[in-house]
């Protein structure tokens, strides 16, 4: 097979793994570019978007994870790009400008720190070989070595060990042979010692996923985890990808279970973002999450939009008076109108929200929880 040919395999195998924000907004869903399907664009943190050369440096793995198509068991089209190959590539597309960056993971070749030795090569080659100081995201492969982890993180930009699961309990109902505290737990936690020391590795980002559904685990758990790897392990994002029914074992909670439905673990991988943001960016703590009797969020209304129907006695907020938290606590008001508000109120009073802009449904749901008063 020739470099294309493997290409076209390896980044159609690397579309579910979303942990370098490429199709997490609501209209660029699993978004991938139109040139070839290894070019993704993706959201950046200051706005805009730009592309990711985004693929899998291989699909021959030995595991035997049993929510992925690329199990050691499945007969797939195995391939493997070496890493002067994938260097080469790169920077092919650098030079025409159809990229800003590289993402990539891989399946397991041998052993994990012989599979994060190849990783790290086509990075050394880029940084070193080429000069490339740009956008650089690597996968960490469960059960990698301290070292290896080390050595990612003296090259990348940006590195990503996806959980999968919460709890060992879960996991264990999807994998055989990934050790779900050793392989996954212990290098996350090492990772985010890593950032502490401060020097390179504190300015490298770190995310993970989650794999919604595949497991029969419930909002409740992975929002639990999400929490602790905000709050203890400071990761900078989580990222969730639904699991689609049918790409992985017959034996899998998720091939049974009735949220199978597409629409239905679309919309609980999207009530999961809400949540994610809710935390991140609006003061929201675990317990203002309203979870039903399952442990799960409601599909059918948003979770900030609930907790206000269950608040009464929060609202009216008062435009004039409230501070930044009580604010973001208002359906159909987000940080950027927060920021507006309390600038437009240290010049004058707010007589009314329309002088921010604020018109339409957006306005009269505001209506019904502040007050400019
Ligand atoms: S390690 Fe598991 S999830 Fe990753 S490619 Fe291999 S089988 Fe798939």
């Amino acid at each position: 097979m020739d470099t294309i040919e493997k290409l076209k395999i390896l980044s159609e195998d690397s579309q579910y793994d979303l942990a370098c924000a490429c199709g997490t907004g609501k209209d660029d869903h699993r978004k991938r570019g139109t040139e070839g399907k290894w070019l993704y664009p993706v959201a950046l943190p200051q706005g805009g978007y730009s592309i990711l050369l985004k693929t899998l440096l291989s699909n021959a793995c030995k595991n035997d994870c049993k929510y992925c198509p690329l199990r050691s068991d499945t007969d797939v089209r195995r391939c493997t790009l070496q890493p002067e190959e994938t260097a080469n590539i790169f920077m092919e597309y650098l030079r025409k400008k159809k990229v800003f960056g590289l993402f990539l993971s891989s399946g397991v070749i041998g052993t994990p720190d012989n599979t994060m030795d190849r990783i790290n090569s086509v990075a050394r080659i880029l940084r070193y070989k080429n000069g490339f100081k740009g956008y650089i995201h690597l996968k960490i492969i469960p059960g990698a070595s301290d070292a290896a982890i080390e050595d990612s993180f003296s090259l990348a930009s940006a590195v990503s060990l996806n959980i999968e699961t919460p709890g060992k309990e879960r996991f264990g109902l999807l994998s055989g042979k990934k050790d779900y505290m050793n392989d996954i737990i212990r290098p996350m936690k090492f990772m985010a010692g890593l950032r502490k020391q401060g020097g390179r590795a504190e300015k490298v980002k770190c995310t993970t996923q989650f794999i919604v559904g595949a497991s029969d685990e419930t909002d409740s758990e992975i929002i639990g985890y999400m929490s602790g790897i905000y709050n203890k392990l400071k990761f900078n994002r989580v990222y969730f990808s639904a699991y689609q029914k049918g790409l992985g074992h017959p034996t899998i909670p998720g091939e049974k279970m009735p949220l199978s439905k597409p629409e239905n673990i679309f919309a609980r991988e999207h009530r999961l973002y809400q949540v994610d943001f809710l935390m991140r960016r609006y003061g929201f703590r675990t317990g203002d999450i309203i979870l039903n009797s399952n442990g799960n969020l409601s599909l059918d209304k948003d979770p900030k939009q609930l907790w206000a129907e269950s608040h009464p006695e929060f609202y009216p907020v008062r435009i004039n008076k409230a501070d930044r938290e009580a604010l973001l606590r208002v359906p159909g008001i987000g940080p950027e109108t927060v920021s507006r508000i309390l600038k437009a109120r240290r010049e004058q009073r707010i007589s009314c929200l329309e002088y921010l802009g604020i018109r339409g449904k957006r306005l009269e749901k505001i209506q019904g929880y502040a007050t400019c008063d």
